[in-house]
């Protein structure tokens, strides 16, 4: 047996309960897991500060010496203690909020001790709050001098388990390795390649480096292992998908297609709307799955497309779904659809959490019989109540949540995996995107529809509010529609944020002859709906707003965006808000109002929105300035495994080396049988052994 496969309970000093709590709170069953688990940070034990140069930001110090006085103060969970620490250069004032009654007993007066805390000011004294003290003359050096510091959770800690005890614990995990035969998951041409640690000597610098340096190459070591087999895993998923689940073939460009391109289409595609039809048609007739992402910005016109692709499924007798984010997009898609599919004779429903009763019964009937050809809606469309008598297709729009694990859910809708087309106006990288959605293929639109004038965009301050009012008349008066955006929806004194309540009041004082609407997202649904139904239909003509209105919504008499604290959004969601107008013929304005005073990075921002209106450059401009920050979250909820020391965005050139290595791998062993590779197809069939089984019990 692999000594990394050891069950944690039998290493000394863990025992049933604690082997069971760390199973719990950190996923370590075996060996492995504990080892695997990395330090989030090394402290210099060889660095003692004086308290005389310590000051507030520095991110933890270590300090010598002892303790003068303890005191206690307040009752039941107000109680805190305090204790007065100094070293002779100056005094430092311990606090603890938690365990108090159990911290006082081990504190004594006149012990030598050292500290490791995070330095806050406090009212002008050097304050500590829930410092490790440890008596100095316990402190072993021995273990090097950079000691490993690894999270924990707040259960962990209540139950006596500190990263102390789990230092020791994979110190003596690391003991058992000694004269133990140890293989490495990684194949050893690409250790070599990449000039990577193997596994043992990462292990050993991971967690008792002599340097900075050692743990950083043996970080750099494990986060190329997670991000190997994580591409080893989504390939190869892939290719069984193209290799044994063949897709459906939709080879006629039939009778409705042709009917609606002739007749009943609105305006005719551009260039690069035709183009992508012609690359998902490929997909449609290749035999294989189709998995394409379709980006295009804002307003490029990728409704029509889904809904063109989704008459070619309907030609070829299958059923197809589209599915939003949201209520109100959904909604959106359902009436402009439902109106230009209707003189087809085609059947269209909407299918949301607020379709009840006997309206859903019908629709799920119309959906499990066939009669129903499209369905539109939001994630109700994933629910197992929802039951297709033959999907084909399945268009997501503006979905980047829905990552590799999500379209497994749609997969079991049909007796082949449906081709899936995902829709989405943020650029996404492409090996980020080829990581979330598996083997994607990527379509762009890359031109807007003709006609249409870029927004102008300009930055006022809140100096120039009697200007904007000023702008806006005039704009009203021409009768166009306006937008007004806020941060917040109800007023908070914690924050100097306008929010739109208050706004929607000023609005309304101000333009008395005018009708001022709000939607916001603690609405009622159905009140949120007649709202922007209203302003649908011009009865609104000031639309007081939060980000709700953020993606998709489509008003073309809509001119004007004002978005108010433009500071407080990201590059990417100004952009969207901005999308909102210029959908018309007339010039539009986006006005992005900000505080008088702005930092460098703000201004910054503020002149790349007035800069440019193309959404590729503003979405590079972003990463640029703040790292790939929202897509991150977003990202890493669609993989198929937990990242605990990679991260897809900050290291994405590291994995596209591992992407590389892994395509590489797989073409040369594809029956996964070559001994070389044995004991990493291995290690990669227990990481979704374990994965299952986790997600079986969680
Ligand atoms: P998005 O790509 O942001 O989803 P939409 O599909 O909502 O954009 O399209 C935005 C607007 O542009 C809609 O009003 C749509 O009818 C219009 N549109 C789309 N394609 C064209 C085209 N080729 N010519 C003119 N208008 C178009
Ligand atoms: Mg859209």
């Amino acid at each position: 047996m692999d000594i990394l496969d050891t069950d944690i309970k039998y290493i000394k000093g863990v025992g049933p309960v604690r082997s069971a709590l760390l199973a719990e709170e950190l996923h370590v069953f075996s060996l492995r897991d504990l080892l695997y688990l990395l330090p989030y940070k090394y402290i210099d034990r060889s660095m003692v500060h004086k308290i005389s140069d310590v000051y507030e930001g520095m991110p933890y110090v270590q300090l010598r010496g002892h303790i003068v006085n303890v005191l206690t103060e307040g009752e039941g969970w107000k109680r805190r203690l305090t204790a007065i620490f100094t070293d002779g250069t100056g005094y430092a004032e311990l606090v603890w909020f938690n365990g108090v009654a159990q911290q006082q007993k081990k504190l004594a007066l006149g012990v030598d001790y050292l500290l490791l805390g995070k330095p806050t000011d406090f009212g002008g004294r050097l304050s500590i709050a829930h410092p490790e003290l440890e008596k100095a003359s316990e402190v072993t050096v021995e273990q090097g001098r950079f000691e490993p510091h690894y999270h924990l959770t707040e259960k962990l800690k209540k139950r006596g388990i500190s990263s102390h005890w789990l230092r020791d614990t994979v110190q003596r995990g690391l003991q058992l390795l000694q004269d133990r035969p140890l293989s490495d998951p990684l194949p050893p041409h690409l250790l070599q390649r990449h000039a990577l640690l193997g596994l043992r000597e990462a292990l050993h610098k991971a967690h008792s480096p002599a340097s900075a340096d050692e743990s950083a190459l043996a970080t750099a070591r494990f986060k190329y292992e997670e991000l190997f087999f994580l591409q080893l895993d989504i390939l190869r998923y892939a290719r069984a998908r193209t290799t044994a689940s063949a897709g459906y073939v939709f080879p006629h460009v039939g009778r409705h297609f042709h009917l609606y391109y002739k007749e009943h289409l609105p305006f005719s595609l551009t260039e690069a709307q035709k183009r992508v039809i012609r690359e998902i048609r490929a997909d449609l007739c290749s035999g294989r799955q189709m998995n394409r992402l379709l980006q295009g910005d804002v307003g490029s016109g990728k409704t029509m497309v889904a809904l063109l692709i989704a008459l070619l499924a309907i030609d070829n007798g299958y059923q197809c779904c589209l599915m939003a984010p949201t209520e109100i997009l959904a909604r959106q898609h359902f009436e402009v659809i439902q109106a230009s599919l209707a003189p087809l004779g085609l059947q269209v429903a909407l299918l949301t959490s607020n379709v009840r009763g006997v309206e859903r019964e019908r629709t799920l009937l119309g959906v499990g019989d066939g009669r129903i050809h499209l369905l539109i809606g939001t994630h109700a469309l994933i629910e197992p109540e929802v039951v297709f008598c033959r999907l084909g297709l399945a268009i997501i729009d503006e979905q980047h949540r829905f990552g590799v694990k999500q379209r497994a859910a749609l997969w079991q809708k049909s007796v082949k995996p449906p081709h899936v087309l995902v829709m989405t106006a943020t650029p996404i990288p492409r090996t980020l995107a080829m990581t979330v959605y598996g083997d994607l293929d990527v379509s762009v639109i890359d031109q807007l529809p003709p006609g249409r004038k870029p927004v102008c965009t300009v930055h006022y301050r809140q100096a120039d509010r009697a200007r904007l009012y000023e702008g806006l008349r005039y704009q009203l008066q021409l009768g166009r529609q306006v937008y007004v955006v806020y941060p917040l929806i109800k007023e908070n004194p914690k924050q100097q944020l306008r929010d739109a309540e208050t706004g929607f009041r000023q609005l309304s004082d101000h333009f008395p002859d005018l009708r001022v609407g709000l939607v916001h997202g603690q609405m009622k649904p159905a009140l949120k709906d007649e709202v922007m139904q209203a302003f649908k239909k011009g009865e609104i003509h000031l639309l007081v707003s939060t980000t709700v209105i953020e993606v998709g919504v489509n008003v073309p008499n809509a001119s004007v965006m004002v978005i108010e604290n433009a500071e407080r959004f990201g590059l990417a969601q100004l952009h969207q808000l901005r999308g909102r107008v210029g959908r018309g013929a007339d010039q539009s304005y986006c006005v992005l109002v900000t505080a008088d005073n702005l930092s460098a990075d703000t201004q910054k921002r503020m002149a790349i929105m007035t800069g440019t209106t193309d959404g590729f450059e503003i979405a590079e401009e972003d990463m640029k300035l703040r790292g790939p920050g929202d897509l991150e979250g977003t990202a890493q909820s669609g993989l198929p495994f937990e990242l605990r020391v990679a991260n897809i965005v900050k290291d994405r050139d590291l994995m596209e080396q591992a992407r590389n290595d892994a395509a590489e791998v797989l073409e040369t062993d594809p029956a996964e049988s070559l001994p070389a590779y044995a004991h990493m197809w291995a290690h990669l069939r227990k990481m979704k052994r374990f994965m299952q089984d986790f997600s079986a019990i969680s």
